[in-house]
């Protein structure tokens, strides 16, 4: 098969859906790979290291469209990327359809096969080409969230770890699932004093178990919300009702009683956030203040280590990518039900429910 990954041109995206690592194992695979020019820069990769794997480069995403059976991606095809699918191409990238008709309609009139990276399960019922994103935004988060309270960017001017003789950062963190996790963890090895909370008790036991005295739980009662919000340096917003708005669990009212330059990391801006304040800013501006608290509020936290990224995302898509490469997307999605979970758009259809469900299109 001809895989193609052109290089990302939505703005701001420095991912690329290949690294050379990948390339060179489908290579391996007896498969052809054709990267466009400078694919990778964004990552750090050059056209050399891809041809050093035996991958070819071509000079526009023109080329690559043309003549791949596969097109490997990050982020959702643009109007003039999808122009270029046809029918029969197999297109394999985030896609973030739902909220997104004008896109779901252009890879409708496609007739190409699209599978949705956010959509692909796995036999614990988790998003395992998500996890990786929400690994990486989880552990920025306390680093983001350090520089935001440095005293130059409006902070409270707190270190997080503190020094012999002066307590460290108090740290909340609201939602303990995989961002959440990450950003404990990090937090609690930046020297911070950490709290999960949490709405569901069996993660909670998981995280008593796992981390101990690392950083403390509790149970995510509005009162404790309330109470631990009040007290904290940071706090940083982590929480994912699946398929649903994030919930406003923090209001502005609630910003009166936090103390004067506290930091809010909003890790969940990209599901509305889950403060009443927060909204979408960018890596050129990504913090404002509301009422004497600095928000950070960046929806695509991963972009700024755009490398780092690319492996942890490329480390997850690779197996998916290869067996649709080497069995053909049908006998790869009978072969695995989870992969199948990815499929959105097939020959002119919609196959995706929730998809559905959100645009009013017949599945
Ligand atoms: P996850 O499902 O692993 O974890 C979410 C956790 O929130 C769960 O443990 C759940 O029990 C908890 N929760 C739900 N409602 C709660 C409530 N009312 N109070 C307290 N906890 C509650 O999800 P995740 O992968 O950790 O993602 C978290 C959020 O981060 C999502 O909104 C995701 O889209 C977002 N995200 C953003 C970026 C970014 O760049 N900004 C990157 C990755 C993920």
């Amino acid at each position: 098969m001809k895989i193609g990954c052109p290089k990302e041109i939505k703005p701001q995206e420095f991912r690329v859906g290949m690294t050379p690592s990948t390339a060179g194992e489908a290579v391996g695979h007896g498969h052809t790979v054709v990267v466009q020019t400078g694919g990778g820069a964004g990552a750090g990769f050059t056209d050399d290291d891809y041809r050093a794997v035996g991958a070819e480069i071509a000079d526009t995403a023109e080329e690559v469209f043309a003549t791949a059976d596969m097109i490997v991606k990050v982020k959702e095809p643009q109007p003039v990327e999808r122009a270029m699918l046809r029918e029969g191409q197999v297109l394999f990238t985030y896609l973030h359809l739902a909220p997104d008709p004008e896109q779901t309609h252009d890879l409708i009139a496609s007739g190409a096969t699209c599978i949705a990276y956010e959509t692909v399960t796995d036999e614990r019922g988790g998003l395992p080409l998500l996890a990786p994103m929400s690994e990486v935004a989880g552990r920025l988060a306390p680093q983001v969230g350090a520089w935001t309270l440095q005293k130059a960017n409006g902070g409270r001017g707190v270190l997080m770890g503190g020094v012999p003789g002066v307590g460290p950062a108090n740290v909340v963190v609201i939602g303990g699932g995989v961002v959440g996790t990450h950003a404990a963890k990090i937090a609690a090895g930046m020297g911070a004093d950490v709290t999960v909370l949490d709405r569901s008790l069996p993660r909670l036991r998981y995280l008593d178990d796992v981390f101990g005295t690392t950083f403390k739980n509790r149970y995510a009662s509005a009162a404790a919300t309330a109470e631990l919000v009040a007290t904290a340096d940071m706090v940083i917003g982590a929480v994912l009702i699946p398929g649903a708005a994030a919930p406003k669990l923090v209001s502005r009212a609630d910003l009166s009683t936090m103390k004067s330059g506290a930091a809010i990391v909003d890790v969940a801006i990209d599901q509305g956030g889950c403060f009443e304040t927060s909204k979408a800013t960018t890596h050129q501006d990504p913090i404002y203040e509301v009422d004497g608290i600095m928000h950070y509020c960046v929806a695509n936290m991963p972009g700024a280590v755009a490398r780092t990224s690319t492996i942890a995302l490329t480390n997850a898509t690779m197996p998916y990518m290869l067996a649709l490469a080497d069995k053909g997307w049908k006998k790869a999605c009978e072969d695995d039900v989870h992969l199948l979970d990815g499929l959105n758009v097939h020959a002119g259809k919609l196959t995706y429910y929730a998809v559905g469900k959100a645009l009013g299109i017949d599945v």
